[in-house]
């Protein structure tokens, strides 16, 4: 028999009403703060990666699905949302549009990752990206959203602000933070060794349980913010209280990309195991220029969202189906008529079925209340003769008499 790959996932038939669920969800957010959606390829060069996420972070290092195509072109498959988009914004001149552009995604995400339960080797993302805002009332706008997500979906993840400053500042903090890192370098992995001088920060980000203990003693970004980057934190800070998000300052949070500078958020659900991060994200001014625009400042953050689904299920949030069929036609010998039925009803815009298996009435029954059908309808002879039939309502174990001619309409309401 042949498996799945590692680390990926079916979506069953019955499983796929809680992600409709939640994307419906997501798109009626996304349409109150006036964001379009944005789709782009499953892949893209390695190039784009390589300078849009940073050559030295895990994801460029360890885990991206890399290979040649037939002409030896070097194809990625998106190891994250934001790169792509941001290509996009700059190859489509979005920004003769009129600043800010405001998009959302939802997207597969490939990571040669250890695959383990929130941890999968291609998961999804809902993303936003918003370029061309540069003070920190968007930043506030980025968290706000994935704050409306949650409250929309009843969930309370703790909401984790941090500000890895600038350019400049860094220049300042790296310093200092490569004279502690040198000093512990003993208890790094290898990796962290290799990279303590080329991104001193990555180490913060490290999931090795050494490289963590000492992440933790490590001086904090904070402390050495220039004065601009102070000011716009300050003000990210003053908006979300503006909004009354709550929300804890955590200088450890760096994020596990290049990108990133001044404001970085997570939101961590304490419920779903040590892959606790449900939502991603920051401020990334640097970006547009890294890949070749006119520089633009931009802010985003990324949803993972069968982490999503493992906090709802964590937090005891019961995901309705509102995807249950409507009627299911069961024949008593008159196949024909319920096949013309049927399609009538469809026609009206009732989800309906009928017997394709040659069941007997009880089997065709017994199918009915497994598929979840609200209302079964049993056609006989009878039935036929006085243009009446007997509705029998599942989840009341009711039935009342319905001319057929007024089927459809009884059944729509
Ligand atoms: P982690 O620290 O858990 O590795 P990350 O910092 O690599 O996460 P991002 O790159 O910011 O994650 O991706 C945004 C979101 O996508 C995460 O917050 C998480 O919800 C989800 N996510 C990331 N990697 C995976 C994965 N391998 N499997 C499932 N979901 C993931
Ligand atoms: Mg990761």
């Amino acid at each position: 028999m042949i498996t799945l790959p590692k680390g990926t996932k079916d979506l069953l038939p019955q499983e796929s009403y809680k992600w409709h669920y939640i994307e419906k969800k997501l798109r009626k957010i996304a349409g109150l703060y006036q964001l379009n959606e944005i789709r782009t390829p499953t892949f893209e060069h390695t190039e784009l990666f390589l300078r849009g996420v940073g050559d030295t972070t895990d994801i460029v290092n360890k885990e991206m699905y890399t290979f040649d195509d037939r002409s030896g072109r070097s194809i990625t498959l998106k190891p994250e949302g934001t790169a792509g988009v941001a290509r996009s914004f700059v190859e489509n001149n979005m920004r003769e549009g009129g600043l800010p552009v405001k998009c959302w995604y939802e997207t597969s995400v490939f990571r040669y990752e250890k695959p383990q339960a929130g941890r999968l080797r291609e998961h999804h993302q809902f993303g936003v990206e918003m370029f061309g805002a540069e003070g920190p009332c968007a930043d506030a706008e980025a968290i706000s959203i994935a704050k409306s997500i949650f409250d929309e979906l009843g969930l309370n993840p703790r909401l984790y602000i941090n500000s890895i400053g600038c350019r400049n500042c860094r220049k300042v903090y790296h310093g200092a933070l490569i004279g502690y890192l040198e000093s512990q370098k003993e208890g790094l992995c290898a990796t962290c060794k290799e990279r303590l001088h080329v991104n001193p920060l990555r180490i913060l980000d490290c999931k090795n349980e050494n490289c963590q203990r000492i992440a933790k003693g490590a001086p904090s970004i904070l402390d050495y913010l220039c004065e601009d980057c102070n000011a716009h934190f300050e003000g990210v800070k003053h908006s979300l209280d503006n909004l009354g998000i709550a929300y804890t300052v955590n200088p450890t949070i760096v994020r596990g990309l290049d990108y990133y500078t001044r404001t970085v958020f997570e939101f961590i659900s304490e419920g779903i195991g040590a892959k606790s991060t449900v939502c991603g994200g920051g401020r990334y001014n640097d970006l547009i220029e890294g890949i070749g625009g006119k520089p633009c400042p931009a802010v985003g953050f990324g949803m993972g969202i069968e982490r999503l689904l493992l906090t709802a299920e964590a937090e005891g949030s019961i995901i309705p189906n509102e995807e249950l069929p409507t009627v299911y036609i069961a024949s008593m010998g008159t196949d024909d008529y319920c096949q013309r039925l049927t399609a009538s009803l469809r026609k009206a815009g009732i989800s309906a079925s009928f017997d394709l298996v040659g069941r007997g009435l009880k089997a065709q029954m017994k199918f009915a209340d497994k598929i979840g059908a609200k209302y079964v309808v049993v056609i006989g002879d009878n039935e036929l003769a006085s243009g009446i039939v007997s509705v029998k309502n599942m989840r009341e174990s009711s039935q009342e008499e319905v001319r057929i001619d007024d089927l459809a309409h009884y059944l729509v309401k």
